[in-house]
């Protein structure tokens, strides 16, 4: 490593006005293997030193031009000449001169007379010496740069816990540099963690090994994370190297954020959800207890994202999800005994779907308790810019080990549960019982057949008559979704339109039969040359989306379909929303010609009064009322009543599901206007319909209960 500056083939410039010298040097070097260059002045040999860069320059004092120590002084200010050996040769052996050599930059001096056998070992030593020193300058300059380049902080410290030696580290937050009154750990590092150090040096001091560990400390309201690795030294000291990780934790802990938690709401995800549902069963099977898997979704939620914005749902998850963490934390009666650990966790698994967790729980009933809060709880309306909305929830309740021995059996069957409270008319909660998880399975297969039912040409609009009661003439058809799924057959609306509201198929299916019918009947009108009048049915879900007057005035304009012929049948909880929105949304669909119908009245709100608000024409008053008009006399008179108000608000009557000449007659004598039902026709596939009433309109008492 470096130059070898002992190999005898060293160049030595012998600097000196007297040529006899001169050559008694060279005489004597060269026969000891070194090198020679002479120089008889100083400015040669300023000269001679950059061309030669000698190992070792013999410089004489009295010189003409430039004397030795003006000559050595520019020698040093040279990069290269700063290291290298001079010797000065002087008879003036005088303190001042030696000190004039020494300041002029010399590293020893030589006395004239010379010494000549002296002189090979002189310069050896110096060149000796030298090389050491160039050693020592290299490795100290390596070890500066390694060290400052370092983050790490190193301390030597003694037994007893005294700071020997302190080196800080090039990190922000590395540790600062012990002052006059901190120089033990003691002093220097709080209690705990001076602690902590002693520890680590006993075990060091005691193994003869490295200790590898973390500690933090506080620093300005923030917390500073350190690795700490000690090492043995000299003696009874130690090496302890400390680096600054708080940013490859707080990373870390991001990560594990993300990775377990749900952003919108801070909650556990379904990831961590898993992992405490393992350990919860994990407890209960070697305690003898039970867990209970509480699923909470919440009701109509997909509604408020899409009517009121997605921002505003955010606003009511939040909500809700305080509203749950704020049940479970009052709770404190539910307590793992043997831990400080609550009973109770929550997480969010997506969307509008919560799990509360229950562990170690001794009963039933407990459960069934927390349960009951929590759908109480979360009917209290949500505020939101001086709005009030309701939101309610259904809960679904699985129990280990009676439902489910495993996480996935008891998440999937909580669900179940859930499903069978929103089946039995939301806001509720239901236990899970074995039965259920086949209708679940089934169901979510179908949710995915729906999917692709429009592009497997599953779908067919069928159209149901209906017939007007005065003069007994075809009156327009209703168009009905019909789904033929390849291996169950024949699926009816009631099963597939919620679940296609459910899983936001709806106004997609809507469009779809919206724009069949309107083609259909536009063919029948060209080719029977007369005006018929369909109507179509649009769920709320549909209704609500930003553009549905449009998508139906585009409709409309693409089949080229008389506006006046096409008729909305509407439910109750479109119309209940009498928002701005919904009255603007009516006002342009019924400005542009197309007439409303209300659907199925009587089984909702029930309330007329609000009807002469809003731009309705038609009522149909539901099957319900229809079916036993003739033996029930309660719903004679409200069927009754409905028609007689209907008309006094000026609005048209359809009644619904007639069967029997007996209902149709009780209607037509209460001035009903029309009449849809099996008694006239089912709802038939287009041709058939075609064949027994556009070609035939005249006969329809012909077509019965085809
Ligand atoms: P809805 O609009 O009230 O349609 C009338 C329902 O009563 C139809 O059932 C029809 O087949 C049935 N019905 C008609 N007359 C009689 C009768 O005399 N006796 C009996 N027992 N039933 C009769 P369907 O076709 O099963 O449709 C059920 C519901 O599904 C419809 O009720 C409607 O709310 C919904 N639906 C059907 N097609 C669509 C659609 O394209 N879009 C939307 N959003 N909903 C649809
Ligand atoms: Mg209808
Ligand atoms: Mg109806």
């Amino acid at each position: 490593m470096g130059r070898n500056y002992c190999n005898g083939d060293d160049l030595i410039l012998i600097v000196d006005d007297d040529p006899t010298l001169r050559m008694m040097a060279r005489t004597t070097l060269e026969k000891s293997g070194f090198r020679v260059e002479e120089a008889e002045d100083g400015e040669q040999a300023l000269r001679k030193f950059i061309q030669h860069q000698p190992s070792v320059i013999m410089l004489d004092v009295e010189m003409p031009k430039l004397n030795g120590y003006e000559t050595c002084k520019r020698i040093r200010e040279d990069a290269i000449g700063a290291h290298i050996p001079v010797l000065i040769t002087t008879g003036l052996e005088d303190i001042e001169s030696l000190n004039h050599a020494f300041s002029a930059g010399a590293t020893d001096f030589l006395p004239k007379p010379i010494d000549w056998a002296l002189i090979p070992h002189r310069v050896r030593h110096i060149l000796r010496a030298n090389r050491t020193y160039y050693e020592l300058r290299t490795s100290e300059a390596k070890n500066n740069a390694l060290l400052n380049a370092m983050p790490d902080t190193l301390f030597v410290i003694r037994r007893n816990g005294d700071i020997v030696n302190f080196l800080a580290g090039n990190e922000a937050a590395s540790l600062p540099e012990p002052r006059g009154d901190q120089l033990n750990i003691k002093d220097y590092l709080p209690d705990n963690v001076a602690r902590y150090w002693f520890n680590c040096m006993q075990k060091v001091i005691s193994q003869g090994s490295a200790q590898q560990s973390e500690f933090s400390l506080d620093h300005d309201n923030q917390q500073n994370h350190y690795e700490l690795q000690m090492v043995p030294y000299l003696n009874d000291l130690t090496l302890a190297i400390v680096r600054e990780i708080t940013n490859r934790k707080r990373s870390e802990e991001e990560v594990h954020r993300l990775a377990y938690f749900d952003m919108l709401t801070g909650l556990p995800n379904r990831q961590l959800f898993r992992q405490q549902l393992a350990d919860a069963i994990e407890f209960a099977s070697q305690n003898g207890t039970k867990v209970a898997a509480l699923y909470v979704d919440l009701d109509n939620f997909k509604r408020i994202n899409d009517t009121l914005g997605h921002s505003f749902g955010d606003v009511v998850l939040k909500t809700i999800a305080n509203r749950l963490d704020n049940c479970i934390r009052a709770d404190d009666c539910i307590t793992r005994a043997d831990t400080e650990e609550p009973g109770m966790r929550l997480a969010r698994l997506g969307g509008d779907e919560f799990v509360v967790l229950l562990q170690d729980l001794e009963s039933e009933e407990e459960a069934v308790a927390v349960a009951e809060r929590i759908r109480t709880e979360l009917t209290q309306p949500v505020e939101h810019l001086g709005h009030e909305f309701v939101v309610t929830s259904s809960i679904g309740v699985s129990l280990y080990p009676r439902d489910g021995d495993n996480i996935d059996t008891l998440l999937k069957n909580a669900d179940v549960a859930m499903y069978q409270a929103k089946n039995a008319g939301r806001n509720s909660v239901r236990f899970y019982s074995g039965t259920m998880s086949l209708r679940s399975l089934e169901r979510l297969e179908l949710e995915n057949g729906l999917r692709y039912a429009i592009q497997r040409n599953e779908l067919k609009v069928h159209y149901q008559p209906k017939i007007d009661l005065g003069s007994g003439e075809f009156a327009g058809v209703e168009a009905l979704l019909r789904w033929h799924h390849p291996e169950h057959g024949n699926i009816p609306p009631s099963d597939f339109i919620p679940m296609a509201e459910e899983c936001g198929l709806i106004s997609l299916l809507g469009e779809w039969v919206l724009r069949n019918a309107c083609q259909q009947v536009k063919t029948w009108q060209d080719l029977y040359k007369r005006r018929i009048n369909v109507a179509v049915n649009v769920s709320s879900q549909q209704f609500f989306n930003t553009d549905f007057a449009d998508a139906v005035l585009r409709e409309i304009f693409d089949t080229g379909l008389d506006p006046c012929n096409l008729q909305l049948e509407l439910t109750e909880t479109i119309l209940m929303n009498d928002v701005k929105e919904t009255i603007a949304t009516l006002n342009k669909l019924k400005k542009a010609g197309i007439s409303l119908a209300m659907d199925d009245f009587g089984t909702g709100y029930s309330s007329l009064s609000y009807l002469n608000r809003l731009p309705v024409d038609t009522l149909k008053i539901d099957r319900l009322f229809v079916m036993d008009l003739e033996t029930n006399r309660e719903n004679a008179a409200i069927c009754a009543a409905i028609i007689a108000m209907a008309h006094a608000l000026d609005l048209k009557v359809v009644a619904e599901g007639v069967e029997t000449e007996g209902q149709k007659n009780y209607l037509r004598n209460q001035r009903c206007d029309q009449i849809q039902g099996f008694l006239i026709s089912k709802p038939l596939p287009p041709e058939t319909l075609a064949n027994a009433f556009l070609s035939n309109a005249k006969n329809p008492a012909l077509i019965r209960n085809t």
